[in-house]
């Protein structure tokens, strides 16, 4: 089997199960008891906070462990939503649906949501975002790169626009963590997940400033602050921190290592495949490429590389037996053969050179048969 799906999610670290472990099966004590196994739960979520805190540049006091990327950019919206009342949400038309549906729930609430777009790149432009935001704008939200063409956004030229204008600035930095620094001091808040970067699913953080002016989605108990109840899922923030540092320590080794494997990808397709053009510009993350095969659909790709043993995706989303093509790409202005031949190839640790090479032979057999439509 060839998974170059990484970014849909990534295989658990070995190591990060082994620290994750015991909190199963010894220290598995509720973090607000307050008997021994009580406070060593306590303590390991204590330590977790702080190494989390001091990798992304924030105060510990200013960090909640969630389920992922999904509740962090819910809690952010809805919460700042619940604050004002009143107002509007900008955000980039190239957002994960955790954002873009999140906001067009408040639309229900009496919220107007003004949709920033992306240049033919996917490169939304501060100069772009400057203009859609409003005296009554509570919320701003731009991710830190898309996670269907891997583009890098300018997040910190935009913080500082909307840092000016005193607007709440989020980055859903889903994608990035793991290959890009993060520095929370450039916003006002931030999301990431811990099984894009190998840790465990159902695990991730937000970074929100010490006195957003954000209310929680979750009540319940004291737990984190008491801004999000429910037990806290000690053995995945293990995970997740530990997953986290490892992926901060070897940044640099990693992103070249994946630069080579997508890179390789990419020349071999693009000298092989007549009808092959890669999706998005500029600054792209190692992990990704975005190649449309026009003239096939990208759907029918997938399902043959599936019967092959090779994993990929498209940026279609299908729910109820309906496929909807990939916002993303539709946003950029390319055009609908192009958006419905697109597959997103994204690559991780545990790739290898070998099965880029074979992935190549495959796509080359692959399209020569959608094009003499056998
Ligand atoms: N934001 C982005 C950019 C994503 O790619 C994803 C997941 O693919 C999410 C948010 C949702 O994260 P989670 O799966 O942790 O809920």
């Amino acid at each position: 089997m060839i998974y170059f799906d990484n970014a849909a999610s990534t295989r658990l670290d070995d190591e990060v199960l082994k620290v994750m472990t015991p909190y199963f099966t010894q220290n598995y004590g509720n973090s607000q008891s307050q008997h021994a196994k009580g406070r060593e739960a306590a303590g390991a979520l204590i330590a977790a906070r702080d190494k989390m805190a001091s990798l992304i540049n924030c105060n510990s006091d200013e960090l909640y462990f969630v389920s992922g990327g999904t509740e962090a950019g819910n809690t952010a919206i809805k919460g700042a939503c619940s604050h004002y009342k009143t107002g509007s949400i900008v955000l980039s038309a190239i957002e994960h649906p955790a954002m873009l549906e999140s906001a067009r729930d408040m639309q229900k609430h009496g919220f107007e949501l003004i949709l920033v777009y992306p240049d033919e790149n996917g490169v939304i432009s501060p100069e772009s975002v400057e203009k859609a935001l409003r005296s009554d704008t509570i919320f701003c939200g731009v991710m830190a790169a898309n996670n269907e063409t891997g583009v890098v956004q300018p997040v910190e030229q935009i913080g500082k626009i909307c840092r000016e204008r005193g607007v709440f600035f989020y980055i859903d930095c889903v994608q990035t963590a793991g290959t890009r620094k993060i520095d929370a001091s450039i916003c006002d808040g931030l999301g990431i997940s811990s099984h894009k970067f190998y840790g465990p699913k159902g695990v991730g953080a937000l970074y929100l400033r010490k006195g957003s002016k954000v209310d929680r989605l979750i009540s319940g108990g004291m737990q984190e602050s008491g801004f999000r109840g429910g037990t806290v899922n000690i053995a995945g923030i293990v995970g997740m921190v530990e997953a986290y540092s490892r992926a901060c320590a070897c940044r640099e080794e990693h992103n070249i290592k994946l630069k080579k494997l997508r890179d390789a990808l990419v020349s071999g397709v693009l000298s092989n495949i007549d009808c092959a053009k890669i999706n998005g510009g500029g600054d792209i993350l190692s992990s990704h490429a975005n190649i449309s095969f026009e003239g096939c659909d990208g759907e029918r790709i997938l399902f043959l590389l599936d019967l092959k043993g090779i994993c990929v995706s498209t940026g279609a989303a299908c729910s109820a037996g309906v496929v909807y093509s990939s916002h993303v790409l539709q946003a950029m202005g390319l055009s609908p053969s192009r958006v419905k031949s697109s597959i997103r190839f994204s690559f991780g640790n545990y790739n290898t050179m070998q099965e880029v090479e074979t992935t190549i032979s495959a796509l080359c057999e692959i399209i020569k048969k959608i094009q003499v439509g056998v």
